[in-house]
């Protein structure tokens, strides 16, 4: 029997509307989330790909309400929380944690780290005062952080003992699923692989689910069940993790796979390189007509500035918005 989806993204909108230049020019809109459609199960990871600007941070701000979406629906556990009155969703809030990027400017740096970590406890009214004690104790050993270390101030860790620190915090109240905003990639390479470890070890214990943005596909490749990969607000590809790194279908995909350093034969390696992407981001206040991806697709044509494409399952389980993506590639006849 499947088991039903922990969290459930429904064609989710979030717009932010720009000042005006000058009184008399209309007010323009970024569509800085536009329509994502996703789902994750209990202790799987959804990783969300994409480059620096296409959306991936406001999407996972938006499904724990930190920005409010504009329209659209996230289910927790069946319960659409965009309809919640803030005292409804503070019990829901508790599941549904956050790990931020920059470890150093999400922690007070006046606060000790026991502080820091027993913060969501103290803020819920959770447990009697030795219980808290007992938790943070429980909580720094979960992580990997040493009994004397609660006493230290942020700026007296290292980096990946500051995430350390965040994920102790995120714990703390035991929730069923985080939010991982590229959670890894201030650190260096050999901490972020003990991070990522760690991780995925707590996922294990204790089951969780974890929605995990990065722009980093060896870090996606390591850690996600499923991926999806997002450009200019809208998600463009979406499978599991083998299929997408073995079979990528989306023209912006396949661009973004390229340029991660692979050691395969040379015959597929100038394949891949042909396909890097060119030019940037466009202005997401002034998208592009048709497909957003076609200023940089070497396979656009002209349907592809007129219309735009639907996302649409070309393989079982594997959704692609493009309308030349087949099972075999691109068509390109
Ligand atoms: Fe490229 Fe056209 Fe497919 Fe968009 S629809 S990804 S421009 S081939």
């Amino acid at each position: 029997m499947t088991q039903p989806d922990l969290l459930r993204v429904e064609s989710l909108e979030v717009h932010f509307p720009l000042p005006r230049p000058y009184p008399w020019v209309a007010r323009s809109t970024v569509l800085a989330v536009d329509g994502v459609t996703l789902s994750v199960g209990e202790g799987r990871t959804l990783g969300i790909v994409g480059e620096s600007g296409c959306g991936k941070s406001t999407l996972a701000l938006a499904v724990l309400r930190l920005v409010e979406p504009t329209a659209g629906r996230v289910l927790f556990e069946g319960t659409d929380i965009l309809e919640l009155a803030p005292r409804a969703l503070r019990p829901i809030r508790q599941k549904m944690q956050i790990i931020f990027q920059d470890p150093y400017s999400s922690l007070n740096p006046r606060s000790r780290a026991e502080q820091v970590v027993r913060e969501p406890l103290d803020v819920q009214n959770a447990f009697s005062d030795s219980e808290r004690r007992d938790r943070v104790d429980e909580l720094f050993n979960l992580v990997g952080l040493r009994p004397e270390q609660k006493s230290l101030f942020p700026h007296q860790f290292s980096g990946g003992q500051r995430q350390r620190l965040g994920i102790a915090r995120a714990l703390a109240l035991s929730p069923k699923l985080i939010v991982c905003d590229e959670p890894v990639s201030s650190l260096d390479v050999a901490i972020q692989a003990q991070i990522l470890n760690l991780l995925s070890r707590l996922q294990q214990e204790l089951g969780l689910a974890y929605l995990f943005i990065s722009h980093d596909l060896a870090v996606i490749q390591h850690i996600c069940d499923d991926v999806a990969v997002m450009y200019l607000g809208k998600i463009v590809e979406r499978t599991n993790r083998n299929e997408i790194f073995r079979y990528p279908l989306h023209p912006y995909t396949q661009a973004l796979l390229s340029a991660v350093p692979k050691r395969e034969p040379g015959a597929r390696k100038a394949r891949r390189k042909d396909k890097r992407l060119k030019g940037e981001v466009p202005n997401p206040a002034a998208p592009p007509s048709g497909c957003s991806f076609h200023p940089r697709c070497m396979y656009a044509r002209d349907r592809c500035r007129q219309e735009e494409p639907e996302l649409s399952e070309i393989a079982p389980g594997h959704i692609v918005a493009c309308h030349f993506a087949t099972a075999e590639g691109i068509a390109t006849s």
